[in-house]
């Protein structure tokens, strides 16, 4: 039976600690928050996650919420055009439907669960000294810490990190009381060139359904406008203020609207950031790290959780794979890649939308509102973002495309 020491009790620790108990491991975390906490703190994310994702979840029988969580069958698309209107504006659907259930509600369901397996789940913030006992008393140690100081451990890749400083001032606003869209229940993602982007979409919080609006401000911008927002009532000010300024479409959605809760509301900024995955501590023991800790992306695409979620899939069908043979340096390098290979392609596409649009996307985002093959092939690269690869990043590949005959919508 193998040992495994796990930190950080989030969508990767969790997600990958579940599976491995249900192998029979023997599995230990450690959590910097206790599931009371989590349920009552404020909120972490919009968390939002797409089929193929939800598909790594299904497989564990860790889709507690499906059935309470409203279904986003699709994706869209406005561009302002800087007179309060839109310039652009296309919709598709989904191939199969995604889901958001806030973490407040699906970490401590997930904690408990670890716990009714049998899992060894300790309360305290992990620092260099636990890590150390970690690596003495177990075969393996992950370190799936999220944000957190911890994953500091983790060397900066020059080569892989594009970007040094905070790319948007993001904020999060839970509600009760938005009406839906006219046509179906999508992610709809708004663009005003050169001032920010905001994305809306339905989720599952403590309080019942609800919808999460993200917004993401240029820094230094109109958009970047959350410093002097000091309450719960102010934010959400702050938030119609930039619909009625900046899309007033979405204004029309939130004449009726409140809070889920006063700590739904979040605000803050920082850079996207890769890491080394292999650390030694001062012992020379070696740890190895996953997700945010080591691949941290804007959240302008919203692939975090879903990353976090592909990337506990491939450590536990490694870690299985490795039988009895030790978890060394090589194994651990060797583990990341085989992620890396995937979220390479999440990283690069979501650079592209942190940056001013290359023309090719400019046309190809135009395009969509013609041709719903091109709208429906765009959505449905959110749930595997390899499939933009190279028309996305290519202005021959997207000329390419362009030329194609355009196909039915499947
Ligand atoms: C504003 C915003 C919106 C987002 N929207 C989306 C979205 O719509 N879709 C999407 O896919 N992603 C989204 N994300 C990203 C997503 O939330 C994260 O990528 C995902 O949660 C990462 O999972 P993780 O397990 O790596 O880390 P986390 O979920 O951050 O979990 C890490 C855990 O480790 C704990 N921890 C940290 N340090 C220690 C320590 N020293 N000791 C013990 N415990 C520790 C933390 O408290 C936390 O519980 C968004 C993020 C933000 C900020």
């Amino acid at each position: 039976m193998r040992s495994i020491a796990i930190v950080g009790a989030g969508q990767a620790g969790l997600q990958v600690g579940l599976g491995l108990l249900q192998q029979g491991c023997e599995v230990t975390m450690l959590s910097d928050r206790t599931p009371n906490q989590l349920w009552n703190g404020r909120v972490l994310s919009s968390q939002f996650m797409f089929d193929q994702s939800l598909e790594t979840e299904r497989k564990l029988g860790l889709n507690f919420w499906e059935d309470d969580c409203p279904y986003t069958e699709g994706i869209a698309l406005a561009i302002a055009d800087g007179q309060g209107g839109k310039a652009i504006d296309w919709e598709a659907r989904l191939d199969r439907p995604g889901q958001s259930v806030d973490q407040r509600v699906k970490m401590p369901g997930w904690m408990h669960e670890f716990q009714r397996m049998g899992g060894d789940l300790r309360f305290v913030e992990a620092g260099v000294a636990e890590l150390e006992e970690l690596a003495e008393a177990n075969d393996l140690v992950i370190v799936a810490s999220g944000k957190g100081e911890i994953g500091k451990l983790f060397e900066r890749d020059e080569e892989r990190s594009e970007f040094s400083a905070p790319q948007r001032a993001l904020a999060l606003t839970y509600l009760h009381g938005m009406a839906p869209r006219p046509t179906f229940t999508a992610v709809a993602f708004s663009i005003v060139p050169g001032v920010g982007e905001h994305f809306t979409f339905p989720a599952l919080t403590t309080t019942g359904p609800c919808d999460i609006l993200v917004f993401e401000g240029v820094p230094g911008g109109p958009m970047d406008c959350w410093h002097d927002v000091s309450t719960p009532e102010e934010h959400l000010e702050r938030s119609l203020w930039i619909f009625e300024e900046f899309m007033p479409w979405e204004a029309e959605r939130c004449r009726d609207v409140r809070l889920t809760d006063d700590q739904g509301i979040l605000a803050g900024r920082f850079p996207p950031t890769i890491r080394k995955p292999v650390a030694q501590l001062p012992s020379g023991a070696h740890v190895v790290g996953m997700a945010d800790a080591v691949v941290l992306n804007d959240p302008i695409t919203g692939q975090g959780s879903n990353n976090a979620a592909k990337c506990a899939d491939v450590y536990y069908r490694s870690i299985l794979a490795r039988g009895n043979e030790p978890f060394d340096p090589e194994w651990m390098q060797a583990t990341f890649e085989a992620f890396w290979e995937y979220v390479q392609y999440v990283v690069d596409w979501t650079n592209t939308l942190l940056k001013p649009p290359e023309p090719h996307l400019q046309k190809l985002l135009g395009a969509a509102q013609e041709r719903g093959d091109l709208a429906h092939r765009i959505v449905n690269g959110f749930d595997h973002p390899p499939d933009y690869h190279p028309w996305w990043f290519e202005e021959d590949a997207a000329e390419a495309l362009l030329a194609e005959e355009p196909t039915g919508v499947p």
